[in-house]
């Protein structure tokens, strides 16, 4: 065993296989539940970046890590294992600087990512690298080709902080499985966790020095360089909309291949033949874990007009028994947000719901009893799929409820959105089901409650929502180039 995960270990970046301190020092992160600060994070500058970068070509030109599979493997699987064995050290770091719910981080908080990485670990060595395609006459002459797979090269991650260990690793896991070299700049909101991957994978795996860099820094800017900066050649991006737009026009310059995984507004649609009651309180209920911040969950509920009385009721009364509370409490669901930033953005949109003439028929302000950044639990009625909240990602605990006329309507508003990520049909008419399901244009839907979260399951949006699948086999091949290589037969 190594050194432990103490908060410190957080004030030192990752580059070139050292941990270093910030050049431009350090900068305050703050417990979101109860707003004081936690410790210090290291700040990094455009010249660490840059010295990032930098390391990252090297170790991809220089070095034979994209072309040995079985070392990516055994890399993958220490980091992996590292985690496992100081999972308790980040699961603390995880609920102090994320406000993570405490119950969360026994799935996609923490464990879950943390074993998918060895989803990862086995397609480096089990993928199809290279594979024959059948012999060809092309103009007349007998070819036999080759279709190769390969690593992209220097990989730019940049994160968000509503679920850092998932999507940190989401972008980590299957660069590295797949021979790309990596840089990972996570939000500033929560560089405690990916810190905690640099000193994990200095201290206790074999991954060569300048193969995975972390940069943190409370400067958007150090960000963006991995969009521009013509050594990165892939840009994976998680985060708003707004952001994909500036790192997509960024990167167009020196025309590299950019993943986004964006906003979303998801429609959770309730059939008239459905247990009204059963699917009110999921819809309830799930918008309000992780006090809301999650890109995929649905948060306007489609309601047919007929039950529209009842519907309303039930997640009223659901959303009341919901109360945002500590993260460290085992039973909470509803945490902090992450800062005061973002409480007032969402504060916001309450307020500007109740000048639109909405209902706060729930919550709409902060509890009483809490000193961090929380909001309670808000159910919006009265307002049109045409309003700014119903349009507008929120990314807090509230929930708009909209009425429908007919399935063909229900379609209509769940698609009447910029963005397509996700979304709940429930019913029980299957073919009906299966109607409503194939009309929405979105990347994930649930049906009656299923979860389509799983890391062999491609995960990513339509429309304003990104471009690209993260997880699973595609998420896997969007770190990948095509080669054809023909051959005289
Ligand atoms: P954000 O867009 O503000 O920031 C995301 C990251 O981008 C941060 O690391 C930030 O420092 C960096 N950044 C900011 N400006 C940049 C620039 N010009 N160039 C390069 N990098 C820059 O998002 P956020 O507030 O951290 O996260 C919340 C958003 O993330 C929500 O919109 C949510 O829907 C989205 N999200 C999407 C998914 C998904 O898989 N689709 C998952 C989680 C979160």
């Amino acid at each position: 065993m190594a050194s432990d995960l103490r908060p410190s270990d957080g004030t030192k970046l990752f580059i070139d296989g050292k941990l270093v301190p910030g050049s431009g020092g350090v900068y305050a992160n703050t417990d979101p539940a109860t707003g004081e600060q936690l410790g210090w994070a290291a700040e990094g500058t455009a010249e660490d970046m840059i010295a990032a970068i930098e390391a990252a070509r090297r170790a991809f030109d220089d070095t034979g890590w994209s072309t040995d599979p079985a070392l990516r493997a055994r890399c993958v699987r220490q980091l992996g294992d590292a985690m496992k064995d100081h999972v308790e050290q980040l699961r603390e770091i995880t609920i102090a600087e994320v406000g993570a719910p405490r119950m969360l981080t026994a799935g996609p908080h923490l464990e879950g990512p943390v074993d998918d990485l060895g989803f990862f670990a086995d397609l480096a060595e089990s993928y199809s690298w290279r594979t024959d395609l059948p012999i060809a006459e092309p103009m007349g002459m007998r070819t036999s080709r080759q279709l190769r797979r390969e690593a992209v090269g220097v990989v730019g991650a940049i994160t968000p902080w509503n679920f850092p260990h998932q999507i940190n690793l989401a972008k980590i896991g299957p660069a590295l499985a797949a021979g790309n070299t990596v840089v990972l700049k996570p939000a500033p909101d929560t560089p405690w966790c990916a810190a905690a991957l640099g000193v994990l994978a200095a201290e206790h795996t074999d991954i060569p020095p300048g193969v995975l860099n972390v940069v943190t820094s409370s400067d958007h800017r150090v960000g963006a360089l991995l969009s521009e900066h013509p050594d990165v050649d892939l840009v994976s991006f998680t985060g708003s909309t707004a952001t994909g737009r500036s790192v997509m026009a960024a990167a167009a310059s020196t025309i590299k291949k950019v993943f986004l995984e964006l906003g979303g507004k998801s429609a959770f649609v309730v059939l008239d033949d459905a247990d009204i009651a059963a699917a009110c309180a999921m819809a309830a209920f799930s918008v309000c874990v992780h006090a809301g911040q999650g890109c995929a969950l649905s948060t306007r509920l489609l309601v047919p007009r007929s039950a529209y009385d009842q519907a309303l009721a039930v997640t009223a009364k659901t959303m009341s028994g919901l109360r945002a509370g500590d993260p460290n409490d085992a039973r909470t669901v509803c945490g902090p947000l992450i800062s005061a930033k973002q409480r007032e953005r969402v504060e916001g949109y309450i307020d500007l719901a109740r000048r639109e003439g909405g209902e706060i028929v729930v919550g709409g302000g902060r509890p009483a009893d809490r000193s961090g950044y929380f909001v309670e639990p808000t159910l919006i009625a009265g307002l049109t799929n045409q309003s700014a909240v119903a349009r507008e990602e929120i990314f807090g605990p509230v929930l708009v409820i909209l009425p429908y006329d007919d399935d063909d309507d229900a379609v209509r508003i769940a698609n009447d959105s910029p963005y397509g990520l996700s979304g709940s049909v429930w019913g029980t008419d299957p073919a009906r089901i299966d109607r409503v399901v194939s009309a929405i244009r979105t990347g994930t839907l649930g049906v009656n409650g299923g979860t389509w979260y799983a890391v062999d399951a491609p995960f990513g949006g339509y429309k304003q929502s990104g471009i690209g699948r993260e997880m699973g086999v595609a998420g896997f091949e969007e770190y990948l180039e095509t080669k054809l290589v023909a051959y005289p037969a």
